[in-house]
């Protein structure tokens, strides 16, 4: 049992963790799995190789990752002007960036945790250029590259891929991050993430993986069941830093949560997986150390955390499960995914 408010030091606000509440740890139950494996093309699936979307463009015979600018975007180059009449008090300006969707794969089917350690490389290498093309435009301030993963998430299409929102602002999850790395940095001269790190490894615990260059824990202030963090172990303010040995190393990493995600209720398990990458404004981030969040919204194969009265009445988390109990889940699980395991 644990029963005691947890710190998180890069948001800066308190988690209240209380695992009394759950009734019972999970006990084997998993969900059924999909009747039949699910084709390589689907052919009404606006990202599948030579399909028409709905701004009438067709996609190419690709065969490796593809990305394209989104055809329902929230942000454009060219955002509407005329913009709503508003008092002194509100204010009200153009949606100006880009908005992208990169492919993984041309196959339909395939999830991240699926794609060959290779391909997992070729995406990141992927992300670190649009990261710097997208960062450079002078409009933008900061590129946001997430992956929504599953029903759970309100994502009906699996075709795997992921999103990139390049905005004129700064996200505030980003912003509050690398206020508190900064003041860290000013107060103790040392790297906020990099404590973080030091912390864990430390005590142990919670390290769901790591290797020579990149590393995976559920934080101790986690506030999801399953919050896992990936990040590189040197600093570096974006995945642009990375070398091509850290990128090897942190795809495999990452390979690994991934599956062992999955592997959990043996299900392709859902997430939102955001990069948490500095600001692209011109400003100094060298206390800021990139890493990828998970925040999966399942507690257990059925069942969703609801964010309610904390959290979106307060703004603070109540978790229901311990870091350690839900760590020692993830750890206890194989690296080989269990239909590789299965075929
Ligand atoms: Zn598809």
């Amino acid at each position: 049992m644990t029963w005691e408010e947890r710190w998180h030091p890069l948001r800066e606000e308190w988690v209240i963790v209380a695992a009394h509440r759950q009734n019972r740890p999970w006990s084997g139950e998993t969900l059924a799995l999909p009747a039949a494996d699910l084709p390589d093309y689907v052919e009404d699936c606006y990202l599948c190789p030579r399909n028409r979307r709905v701004s009438g463009q067709t996609n190419p015979d690709y065969e490796q990752i593809f990305v394209f600018d989104n055809d329902h975007p929230s942000v454009a180059p060219h955002a509407p002007e005329n913009l709503s009449a508003v008092p002194e008090i509100y204010q009200v300006r153009p949606a100006k960036g880009v908005a992208r969707v990169v492919c993984y794969s041309p196959r339909h089917h395939l999830t991240l945790t699926e794609l060959a350690p290779a391909e997992i490389e070729n995406l990141l290498r992927v992300w670190q250029a649009q990261y710097v093309e997208l960062g450079a435009r002078p409009e933008v301030e900061h590129v946001l590259i997430f992956e929504n993963k599953g029903e759970a998430v309100g994502v009906s299409n699996p075709h795997p891929h992921c999103q990139i929102y390049a905005n004129n602002f700064v996200f505030k999850t980003i912003e509050t991050e690398v206020r508190a790395s900064r003041e860290y940095h000013a107060r103790t001269g040392k790297i906020l993430f990099q404590e973080i790190i030091r912390a864990e490894q430390a005590d142990g615990r919670r390290i769901i993986a790591e290797n020579e260059t990149a590393i995976a824990f559920l934080p101790f202030f986690a506030r999801y069941a399953y919050e896992v963090f990936v990040a590189p172990k040197k600093s570096h303010p974006s995945i642009d830093g990375l070398s091509d040995e850290e990128i090897a190393g942190f795809a495999e990493v990452l390979k690994k949560v991934l599956v062992k995600f999955d592997n959990l209720w043996r299900m392709p398990f859902p997430y939102v997986m955001p990069l948490h990458q500095a600001p692209t404004d011109g400003g100094d981030y060298g206390a800021f150390h990139f890493h990828i969040e998970f925040h999966p919204p399942l507690r257990k194969p059925n069942l969703l955390k609801y964010l309610a009265g904390p959290e979106i009445g307060g703004g603070n988390f109540l978790s229901d499960t311990s870091a350690e109990e839900k760590a020692a889940e993830l750890r206890a699980l194989p690296d080989v995914h269990y239909k590789a395991e299965a075929g």
